[in-house]
């Protein structure tokens, strides 16, 4: 990986959880922009475990038959069973963080650094296996709406979800900023949830407000958020 912060000062970069069917059209949409996102999936789950939003069936895709799908972008843990990880035995902790780590690295051939708190719930033993396994970093869903660097990368702070009511005056902040320190612009969300808002046209609107700038670096979560690391 790339220390970005030598030719660039802000980095744009997206984090998308549980590895369901609107994915297939959000990493064409991203791609038509030269976005890049990471993957959060849950590899003990298949296309079995359906669940409802606004009305509408949501399925999990085969993570066996995505390699090609998700090329380009990162995958990253999001718990094997996708269980909240605050009432684990240490036996079951690791079962749905390593075991999904090593799973995960069997099904896309390189090894996760990063993960996404299913349901946002952790603790201190949580945050403790993830270090012990080798996660460098970890997205709540604590929205900061700040564009600041972050130094404790295991409880990271994304600045908004897609649909916070403040995502294009975040946009406008971010373009307008002519910042003497690293900027990072972190987007997260749940595809089907596009789906089930109809609200695709909100996300292809700020693709194309923030595509294609040349002060801009388009980063994994991880290529964004361990920069400094690279350095060491
Ligand atoms: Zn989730």
């Amino acid at each position: 990986m790339t220390d970005w912060t030598r030719q660039y000062r802000k980095a744009l970069t997206f984090s998308y959880d549980d590895g369901n069917e609107a994915d297939v059209r959000l990493v064409r949409l991203l791609d038509a922009y030269g976005m890049k996102c990471t993957f959060n999936l849950n590899s003990g789950l298949d296309s079995s475990d359906v669940w409802q939003y606004r009305g509408a069936d949501v399925r999990r895709l085969e993570l066996t038959q995505c390699r090609a799908l998700y090329a380009g972008h990162e995958i990253a843990v999001h718990g094997s069973r996708h269980l909240s990880l605050t009432a684990l035995s240490p036996e079951a902790l690791d079962a749905e963080l390593a075991g999904d780590k090593k799973r995960l690295t069997e099904l896309f051939g390189t090894e996760p650094v990063g993960m996404a708190y299913a349901y946002g719930e952790y603790n201190d033993a949580a945050v403790e296996k993830l270090r012990s396994i080798g996660i460098r970093y970890a997205r709540t869903v604590e929205d900061s709406h700040s564009f600041a660097v972050q130094s404790d990368l295991l409880h990271f702070r994304p600045t908004c979800h897609h649909d916070d009511p403040q995502l294009f005056a975040l946009a406008e902040r971010f373009l307008a900023m002519e910042p003497d320190e690293p900027q990072i612009f972190c987007i997260w969300g749940h595809s089907y949830e596009l789906d089930g808002n109809a609200n695709w046209d909100r996300l292809e609107r700020l693709f194309a407000m923030l595509a294609g700038k040349e002060e801009i670096f388009y980063g994994t979560n991880a290529q964004v958020l361990l920069f400094r690391e690279e350095l060491c």
